[in-house]
């Protein structure tokens, strides 16, 4: 279908940013008959959406998304009828290989947690995790499964919920950035552009890393932060397994043509920007606890940060939207030590060889839970962010509860662990993991 590329005067809602939470909001509320506006500063899933592992998976998760997580990937398995799209899924499970006690029993405390949901996840014996990967070398001490989960390619899952919203007649604009969220009123009732301005009775803010930059005209906090992930494509290897598979230091997942995305599971990136030093505060703990995997830089991302900050730089005259094409290159080390550990773990594989590596910025908030919400002191809004390196999986059923939310019907969860206004009152847990 032909898109129009001029902005249009309204619509019943305006979506800021393109990458799964947006597109999938975009196709379910463009089904139900609304006019919807998404835009994108770059493109379409051009961001975390397609460069995610792809895991879809509820083993591991905090235990107030999990109940959203089950529904979704009820979703998930009719998806590509749905859409009329190849998304590669692959329900295949999750299967994490435990190589020390420690690590056997820190999982065996989130599967107690998560006791009350009724999952299908189950703690395996030594022998059980050799039975599902018969080639696996390394010394395990167990394993936690959940065979219900699965995963899908990230590259695929936004770009069809677009695709199937554009044809249901959503307005999807590329290299539209949002400037910010126009008020009046106490409402948000609209959006300055680039291209201009758009009114809408709501509009939905799921602009990834970027989110915090839009609401921060408007005296609401969100200590959104981000890590720097790597990952690669290998070339097509010999059959592994089809779960999704962390354990001893690695983290991959086979594609459809054979070969598997892999990374480093234990090791991380922070380019450190001012940003990241204000937010401290809030991320100390983390950090402090995965303090091993975390590895700071400092120098050229501060220098970059500083010269974006001059009032002549164009980040700094369109602060909403910041870098438009952030350059994220993968970290050389971290992809060689998932190579080395694969060879090592699976020594069936032979000599793997890398056909592809990118980098991605994880937004993150300090208790690893997303905000998912219609926040009362910004009515007119709707936010979907900061999903802590874990939201490709549930991007489906958000679309669904920002669909409700935007038609004030009931979603169905419980989203106040989910709201904007903890962090302001200071009702923030511990996270299971910020990303
Ligand atoms: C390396 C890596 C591995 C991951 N693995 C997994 C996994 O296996 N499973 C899982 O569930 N999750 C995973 N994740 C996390 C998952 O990818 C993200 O949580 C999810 O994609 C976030 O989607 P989003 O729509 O919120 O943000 P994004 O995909 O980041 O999209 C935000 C969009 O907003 C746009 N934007 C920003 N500012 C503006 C503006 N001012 N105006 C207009 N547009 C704007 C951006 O251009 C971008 O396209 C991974 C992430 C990474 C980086």
């Amino acid at each position: 279908m032909r898109q129009p590329n001029t902005l249009p005067a309204e619509a019943d809602i305006v979506i800021i940013g393109a990458g799964i939470q947006g597109c999938a909001s975009a196709y379910y509320m463009a089904k139900a008959g609304m006019k919807v506006v998404l835009l994108d500063k770059s493109r379409v899933a051009g961001q975390q959406s397609s460069r995610a592992w792809g895991f879809v998976r509820v083993q591991m998760r905090d235990p107030d998304e999990i109940p959203l997580m089950e529904e979704c990937k009820k979703l998930w398995r009719g998806l590509e009828a749905e859409l009329s799209a190849d998304l590669e899924w692959n329900e295949g499970g999750a299967l994490y290989a435990s190589g020390s006690p420690s690590i056997m029993a820190y999982r065996e405390k989130w599967l107690e947690s998560a006791k009350s949901f009724g999952l299908d996840t189950r703690l395996l014996s030594v022998a059980e995790v050799k039975n599902l990967l018969p080639n696996l070398a390394s010394p395990i001490q167990g394993g936690l499964y959940t065979k219900s989960d699965g995963h899908a390619e990230p590259r695929k899952a936004a770009a069809a919920f677009a695709q199937r919203a554009r044809e249901l007649g959503a307005v999807i604009l590329e290299g539209c950035g949002a400037l910010a969220l126009e008020k009046s009123a106490g409402r948000i009732n609209g959006v300055e552009t680039e291209w201009g301005n758009v009114r809408a009775k709501t509009v939905l803010l799921c602009a990834g890393a970027s989110s915090w930059r839009l609401l921060k005209g408007h005296d609401v906090l969100l200590p959104q932060s981000f890590v720097r992930a790597s990952v690669a494509r290998t070339n097509v290897l010999p059959q592994v397994t089809d779960a999704a598979f962390v354990g001893d230091g690695i983290a991959f997942r086979k594609r459809s043509d054979g070969s598997l995305n892999i990374a480093s599971s234990m090791h991380g990136d922070v380019d450190v920007t001012l940003d990241h030093i204000r937010l401290a505060p809030w991320y100390w703990s983390a950090y402090r606890e995965s303090a091993k995997g975390l590895t700071l830089h400092v120098g050229a991302s501060m220098l970059r940060d500083l010269c974006q900050r001059m009032p002549w730089s164009d980040e700094a005259r369109k602060p909403g939207i910041h870098e438009r094409e952030p350059m994220i290159p993968p970290q050389q080390e971290r992809l060689q030590d998932a190579v080395r550990l694969l060879e090592r773990a699976f020594p069936a594989v032979g000599r793997v060889g890398l056909a592809e590596q990118w980098g991605g910025n994880i937004d993150t908030l300090p208790d690893g839970i997303p905000v998912l919400d219609a926040p009362p002191a910004l009515p007119g809004l709707l936010v979907a962010t900061g999903f802590c390196g874990h939201g490709f999986a549930p991007g489906p059923m958000v679309g669904k509860v920002m669909l409700a939310l935007a038609q004030g019907a009931e979603t169905g969860f419980n989203l106040r662990a989910f709201r904007l206004s903890r962090f302001a009152e200071g009702d923030v847990k511990k996270p299971l993991s910020i990303w």
